[in-house]
């Protein structure tokens, strides 16, 4: 799911008519006390994370002088939450409070509609009086019984002249979740000040990821579950996630900084959820600290498993590179080795190298794998359904244990010499170019390249290869290209390159 900070929910709550203390955001501890002049004097600083409980993790701060609110706004900036990094700070008026309440419109997945949890007694310790929360069901069409709502007000004390304002204001939350498509949305507290006004104090918003793409005024980038705003990185991943359709490709970065590495600090490639998880437990159970979580699965193309090798190995000071997922994939999983082989070769890969390629056809993945990347300097190894993830992990363990040091930060993507020559015959493709050095190819190595590329090259009687089919057909061919250059390799003729860069890894659009 995707989240919304709490100043960015209470501006949706505001536009519907949902009172909000006034506030103002700030992303510099020099903008703290002009911000608290603003506001007036007095004013309460909130992190702006995706965390429960901020209060007590000295998250909300009450400041009456510029220098208090100065060094709140320095505190709470050099923040770290899931050692993600505190970027925004909302400085909002103080109000006098009366009475909190909880109040959270969520979805019950089991009756498919939305459902409204109410406690009057609100603020901190919820979680701990689940049994005292009210369960309201809503309707989609006419929103709240508003007597039902009367009713729970009652038993909880809270006098009459408070009832409207506050059916009014729930009225509004669920307008405001309905508007947005939200998962959840909670206001905890709601306050009744002691001036009778009903306002939301705080409020945690949670947008359906498939409702996103309807809502550009979120401004949400990726609508993904990510507990901290995406990395320069994520925001690749999912560039290219949502430029390739075939198979799905998810990346997201792991707090890493501060963490103690004991073994190694590991990129992780799984395909498929449930053998991804069991993977990931093999290789922490070994010691090993994991950068990232990274799923390609559902039949991914070549091209796309390539970019998510590429963007997994631009992490810095990784030490290895552990590829695992479900054992007994339906998908081919020689489409995945081609992909790896290209991003290991391209990297010149000096790190170790262990993939779980279980699955259909793993014998020959594991071959290409093993074939494709065998005069490189790392030692790389592929393995079968048969070789559990606790078997491929010490093996990993191992292949770390014998490297002599080497990261991540020290591999640089080199191409041919040819790529861009003259004398190179190249064919535009989706994100990028075909490279093919004519003077080193011949008419035997050229039969073969019209097998590997499944017939998109032929050769002329020239000997050299060229394009057998049209060019719009060849443009969405990278996999095919991909394989092709691939097996040129392996045959020890590296003629072929396919030349796709990774805009903003690769400092060229493409
Ligand atoms: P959370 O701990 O992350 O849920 O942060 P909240 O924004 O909900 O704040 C926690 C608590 O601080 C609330 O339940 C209130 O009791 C208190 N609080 C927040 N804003 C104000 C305010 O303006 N005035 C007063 N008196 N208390 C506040
Ligand atoms: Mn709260």
């Amino acid at each position: 799911m995707a989240r919304l900070h709490e100043y960015q929910g209470k501006a949706l709550l505001s536009q519907h008519g949902l009172a909000i203390p006034k506030g103002l955001v700030i992303t510099a501890a020099d903008d703290a006390a002009p911000s608290l002049a603003a506001i007036g004097g007095s004013a309460v600083m909130k992190v702006q994370a995706w965390v429960t409980g901020r209060k007590a993790l000295g998250g909300v701060r009450f400041v009456h002088t510029a220098e208090e609110a100065t060094r709140a706004a320095a505190d709470m900036l050099g923040m770290r939450f899931g050692l993600f990094p505190v970027q925004d700070v909302l400085v909002e008026e103080l109000v006098d409070i009366e009475r909190e309440l909880f109040v959270s419109l969520t979805i019950d997945d089991a009756a498919r509609a939305p459902l409204l949890l109410l406690d009057c007694a609100g603020g901190s310790g919820i979680e701990d009086r689940a049994s005292a929360v009210a369960r309201i069901p809503v309707s989609v069409t006419d929103g709240v019984d508003a007597d039902l709502l009367r009713g729970v007000f009652a038993d909880a004390g809270i006098e009459p002249g408070q009832h409207d304002a506050l059916v009014t204001a729930i009225d509004t939350i669920v307008a405001t979740a309905q508007s947005v498509e939200a998962r959840s949305l909670e206001v905890n507290p709601l306050v009744v000040l002691k001036d009778g006004r009903v306002l939301a104090a705080d409020c945690r918003v949670t947008i359906d990821d498939y409702a996103v793409f309807r809502h550009p005024e979120l401004g949400i980038e990726i609508a993904r579950e990510l507990d901290h705003p995406p990395t320069a990185l994520e925001r690749i991943a999912y560039d290219i996630e949502q430029a390739d359709h075939r198979g799905t490709f998810y990346f997201a970065q792991l707090p890493v900084e501060g963490v103690e590495v004991s073994s190694g600090l590991v990129g992780f490639h799984g395909a498929g959820g449930g053998g991804s998880m069991m993977s990931m437990d093999a290789v922490t159970n070994e010691g090993f600290t994991l950068a990232n979580f990274c799923d390609t699965s559902g039949n991914p193309s070549v091209a796309k498993v390539y970019r998510a090798a590429r963007i997994i190995l631009a992490q810095p000071s990784l030490q290895g590179y552990f590829g695992s997922g479900s054992g007994v994939a339906s998908q081919e999983q020689f489409h995945s080795a081609y992909g790896m082989a290209k991003a290991f070769n391209e990297l010149g890969m000096t790190l170790p190298v262990v993939i779980r390629l279980g699955g259909n056809a793993e014998d020959r993945a594991v071959e290409i794998l093993e074939d494709a990347c065998a005069g490189l300097p790392a030692t790389i190894e592929g393995y079968r359904k048969d070789d559990t993830p606790a078997f491929c992990a010490k093996r990993f363990t191992a292949l770390v244990e014998a490297s002599d040091g080497p990261t991540s930060s020290d591999l640089q993507r080199s191409v041919p010499a040819f790529v861009g020559s003259a004398a190179a015959t190249s064919i535009a493709i989706d994100g990028g170019h075909v490279w093919i050095d004519t003077e080193h190819c011949d008419a035997d190595l050229t039969g073969r390249m019209a097998g590997w590329s499944s017939g998109l090259l032929e050769d002329d009687g020239s000997g050299c290869p060229q394009l057998a089919v049209a060019l719009e057909d060849a443009q969405a061919a990278d996999s095919e290209f991909i394989t092709c250059e691939v097996e040129c390799l392996r045959a020890g003729r590296p003629v072929l390159f396919v030349d796709l860069p990774i805009a903003g890894l690769d400092g060229e659009d493409a």
